[in-house]
């Protein structure tokens, strides 16, 4: 989340802690929220200060920004501050669990479904710089898990090798995933030196948009794609790495789900884990509506094939984004709460659903364009397809 504040004075960007009180144990570390007043001594140490407009006073030496609300920002929250133009980025939700480092805005894919598109001219080294700072704050009060994000992360190189060697240092039991299309993945030389790392807990998600050449290229819009990926798959897998596979569910992927999971399951049986993720309504996926859209109760069929098929022959499946009443009963345990808690949402019809606490809801982007299954769930009908006892049946 980003607000924008006015600052008193002139600084740089600083990234630090979020505090709302004066007796911490590192202040140059910390930005003081200051929602009901300003504490009345010095804090010219603090590295920054947020006022709201209705307590903000003049601070001798303080490097103050107003505000016209803080309220999202709770103690532990990590934030950049730039001094300059009043931007105020929240880089770290304490009270989240679907944090991630966004390492670098570059990607050497294109998928016309990707909800952040890249940007091939980004500050690379001050991104690297401020998830590297991040570390540095976290490494007191370490976070189970966290993610690495992009754009392509494996596209940073050495960057990349450095990040994962201080996240080995000052998180080692923090799980790691990283989001990459593993294309960077066919030189063995970087599997090795990323294998070298030795991070204890560390997976790579790889997405899968079809079991041939033709299908995957177009999604990626990149010639040679899809071999390059099974490649650094092959290779990550040599390497001893875990490997996680995910399925975005799209008009384009959803054709060939069946053959998709006869295919890992040939082909790449070694997978830790494989994911069907529901669209997020972002980015590129926007503009390319019309073309991508297919409503999940069109696919549910093919999805539960596809998702039987891999469960049968042992392997971990997990269906992200989906909301339980478009998920026939049977793929139920295998929904899990993956919308980060900032970006999920209910609709009214939810308040009359019995279930909704299991559900793991839609996007806020998809409030205005979602499935036409849409419905509440009684009790009743929750037992009539074995809900009780079977939410976590697969997991
Ligand atoms: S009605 Fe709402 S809460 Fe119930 S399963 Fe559907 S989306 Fe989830």
């Amino acid at each position: 989340m980003v607000i924008y504040g006015r600052p008193t004075v002139q600084f740089g960007t600083v990234v630090g802690r979020i505090a709302e009180k004066v007796d911490v144990v590192s202040p140059q570390d910390t930005v003081l929220i200051c929602r009901d007043r300003v504490p009345n001594v010095d804090l010219s140490s603090f590295a920054a200060l947020l006022a709201t407009a209705a307590v903000a006073v003049p601070v001798r030496n303080a490097r103050m920004v107003v505000c016209e609300s803080i309220a999202h920002l709770v103690p532990d929250d990590l934030v950049s501050v730039n001094g300059k133009s009043g931007h105020i980025r929240t880089l770290f939700r304490s009270r989240s669990s679907h944090n991630a480092l966004f390492v670098t805005e570059s990607c050497n894919n294109n998928c016309v479904m990707c909800s952040q598109p890249p940007k091939n001219e980004s500050d690379e080294g001050s991104l690297l710089s401020i998830c590297l700072r991040i570390l540095e704050l976290l490494k007191t009060t370490p976070p189970p898990h966290i993610g690495i994000t992009g754009g392509e992360p494996t596209l940073l190189g050495d960057g990349l090798l450095n990040l994962l060697n201080n996240l080995k240092v000052k998180l080692p039991s923090t799980s790691i995933t990283v989001l990459t299309n593993a294309r960077r993945f066919s030189d063995p030389k970087l599997c090795a030196a990323i294998a070298q790392v030795g991070h204890p807990s560390l997976r790579f998600s790889v997405p899968l948009h079809a079991d041939v050449p033709d299908i995957h290229d177009y999604v990626a819009q990149c010639r040679d794609a899809f071999y390059e990926t099974v490649n650094g798959i092959y290779n990550m897998a040599s390497s001893g790495m875990n490997v996680e596979i995910r399925i975005v569910l799209h008009a384009f992927s959803v054709p060939r789900l069946v053959s998709l999971a006869e295919w890992i399951w040939r082909k790449i049986p070694f997978v830790h884990q494989v994911v069907f993720v529901g669209l997020e309504n972002m980015g590129y996926v926007k503009k390319n509506f019309a073309a991508l859209s297919i409503d999940p109760v069109n696919y549910a069929g093919s999805l539960t094939a596809a998702a039987m098929h891999l469960y049968r022959r042992g392997f971990n499946v997990s269906i992200y984004n989906l909301p339980l009443c478009v998920l026939p009963p049977e793929l139920w345990g295998f929904a899990r709460q993956s919308i980060s808690d900032h970006k999920q949402i209910l609709l009214e019809a939810c308040g009359e659903c019995e279930v909704a606490e299991h559900c793991p809801g839609f996007f806020l982007s998809a409030e205005n364009r979602h499935s036409s299954g849409i419905a509440p769930i009684r009790l009743a009908a929750m037992a009539a397809c074995r809900l009780t006892g079977g939410m976590s049946s697969h997991a």
